[in-house]
């Protein structure tokens, strides 16, 4: 399917068709081949990969479950009180090219697809896959200079290695990056760790490099106003990438996932921290771990294309500042 550069980037509305017929997108936005997507700011890409999983998987099938959910959304955000689709173009890009059965070859594959993609001027906004699908974005956006980061999640993902020495898992996607120099430990801040651990190891690597970490408790004391407030002093004017588990919520409102912890984010909590992101310079974003097979609702993928709309707004609104 195709799209010519002078029809608008509009969703379908549900006024025309309704949400439940046609051919599932992202939003119900025109489906693009990036070889001829030209003229979008802002792409949707599916991740369809969960190779670096060490306990549930699942989330591999998380970007067809939530193009599904996304139908939902509508085109007007009621609180920012804005159409994002006015302000720049969007479209669904489709899914990254993935190999399910190497892990070093699917992230080669993945990277490739957003070096394309950002060579194009094109920001992204993926649906993952698990939380490894970040490491091969980071390495194209932060390739000529490290990114900053604003990373909800109850797990840092800031660990070395799994079983004897393996590197590359959902776990460590961090380390790497911030290892490999496409991300900036001192602009990167997490929000909403908890839970036992294995040890010591990713908190010492954290703190060794400088990376803000803000646990759930701290959260609670400090609240949204204040919590966010720190997040944009840490991440700055500069670049900056959001990435967004969802097991960062509560698993009351996010069951769909493959390391849940449960004392999280209730679902209006972070749609709140998400809306304090307006006016930061976010050149990309995702939403990783929603696992359909533990999701038999389908209301973790609801969550989770929620999330994506209001970083969309976030998105959205940096373009149009950038043009204007
Ligand atoms: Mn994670
Ligand atoms: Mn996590």
């Amino acid at each position: 399917m195709s799209h010519s550069s002078d029809q608008s980037y509009e969703p379908v509305s549900g006024m025309d068709v309704p949400r439940f017929a046609g051919v599932a997108t992202f939003m119900r936005l025109p489906l693009v081949d990036l070889e001829a997507a030209d003229d979008i700011d802002i792409g949707l890409v599916g991740i369809p990969w969960d190779g670096g999983t060490t306990n549930r998987p699942g989330p591999r099938h998380g970007p067809r479950q939530m193009r599904d959910m996304s139908a939902m959304t509508r085109r007007v955000h009621h609180f920012h009180k804005m159409v994002p689709y006015e302000l720049a173009n969007f479209a669904d890009l489709g899914d990254a090219p993935v190999n399910p059965a190497d892990v070093t070859d699917a992230l080669d594959r993945i990277e490739g697809f957003y070096a394309k993609l950002t060579a194009k001027g094109i920001r992204p906004l993926s649906a993952g896959g698990d939380h490894l699908c970040s490491l091969p974005v980071l390495r194209a956006l932060g390739k000529q200079k490290p990114v900053g980061m604003v990373h909800f999640d109850a797990h840092s993902d800031l660990w070395d290695s799994y079983f004897g020495g393996f590197k590359f898992t959902h776990g460590t996607p961090f380390a790497r990056a911030i290892e490999e120099g496409v991300l900036d430990p001192k602009r990167t801040v997490q929000i909403g760790l908890r839970g036992g651990v294995y040890d010591w190891e990713d908190r010492d690597f954290g703190a060794k490099h400088g990376v803000r970490m803000i646990d759930i408790e701290e959260f609670h004391d400090l609240g949204i106003d204040e919590t966010m407030r720190i997040a944009r002093e840490v991440v700055g004017g500069g670049e900056t990438y959001v990435s967004f588990d969802i097991d960062c919520l509560d698993p009351a409102f996010a069951p769909g996932t493959g390391t849940p912890e449960i004392g999280g984010f209730t679902n209006r909590e972070a749609q709140f921290m998400l809306r304090k992101l307006m006016g930061l310079n976010v050149i990309g974003a995702d939403v990783v771990e929603v696992s359909p097979p533990f999701d038999p609702s389908g209301y973790t993928a609801l969550n989770g294309v929620t999330m994506m709309w209001e970083l969309m707004c976030v998105m959205a609104r940096d373009v149009a500042n950038r043009k204007a």
